[in-house]
């Protein structure tokens, strides 16, 4: 469901550095971790969930290690996940026996069929739960994005922004069906990736022998500005997605 929120968040977020739907997608993915971590912990479904994924994606397990001031919830979930992939080993393997000269036990002449099964059981059987949740955000920044395409407040913001990065600006086209909006988010865009080519060539220039002690302006952040532009947000694509 699309909430006024959304809106005023979208037009905040336009004022941050970078895209603004990647800001608003990092911001509710740290949300997503710490109710997890906080609230859901606890909560029968949300372990089951995280135990059939095995964790969450990679992106969103090294976010969650960042996570340190709740160390028990990640360890409870975490010891949910490590029950679950024995219990993969114990079900689909034979029972390990002790292992010659050696104090300790192991597997012994495994077929390749158990091997397979025991493949198979260990595979995550559902989606990362933060990648799900921020796949149902992102739809709703892009909805209001493109029907409020024509606001003139959401379309200043969006102007005076360093614009959607590519992934984004593709998925909002994708969803805006009415051409007089389309075009707006086109201009807009172009507008923006054509400040940034002129300083990138600025800092290209600068970098000549003959104007190397000249002071560096705005172009001297342009090559991460493109790196942002063009990838996204880190943690905002989960491998899930
Ligand atoms: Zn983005
Ligand atoms: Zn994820």
């Amino acid at each position: 469901m699309v909430t006024p929120f959304t809106y005023f968040d979208l037009v905040d977020a336009f004022a941050q550095p970078g895209c603004a739907i990647c800001q608003l997608l990092r911001r509710d993915a740290e949300r997503s971790l710490d109710a997890l971590l906080y609230e859901y912990v606890n909560d029968p479904e949300v372990r089951a969930a995280f135990r059939a994924r095995r964790g969450l994606c990679n992106e969103h397990s090294w976010q969650l290690a960042s996570h340190t001031g709740n160390l028990l919830g990640i360890t409870l979930l975490y010891r949910g996940v490590i029950d679950e992939v024995l219990t993969a080993f114990r079900q689909t393997l034979p029972q390990p026996g002790p292992v010659e000269g050696a104090s300790t036990s192991g597997f012994h002449d495994l077929p390749r069929q158990a091997i397979h099964a025991l493949n198979r059981a260990l595979q995550p059987v559902r989606k990362c739960m933060i990648c799900e949740s921020l796949a149902g955000a992102e739809g709703q920044y892009l909805q209001v994005l493109s029907e409020y395409a024509t606001d003139e407040k959401l379309l200043k913001a969006y102007r005076d922004s360093d614009g959607l990065c590519l992934p984004h600006f593709r998925k909002v086209l994708k969803a805006t069906q009415a051409p007089d909006r389309s075009a707006l988010l086109v201009s807009v865009q172009f507008a923006i990736w054509s400040r940034l080519y002129a300083d990138l060539q600025e800092f290209i220039d600068k970098s000549d022998y003959r104007r190397i002690s000249e002071a560096k302006g705005i172009e001297g952040d342009s090559w991460r500005r493109a790196i942002r532009g063009t990838a996204g947000e880190e943690g905002v694509f989960g491998k899930d997605t």
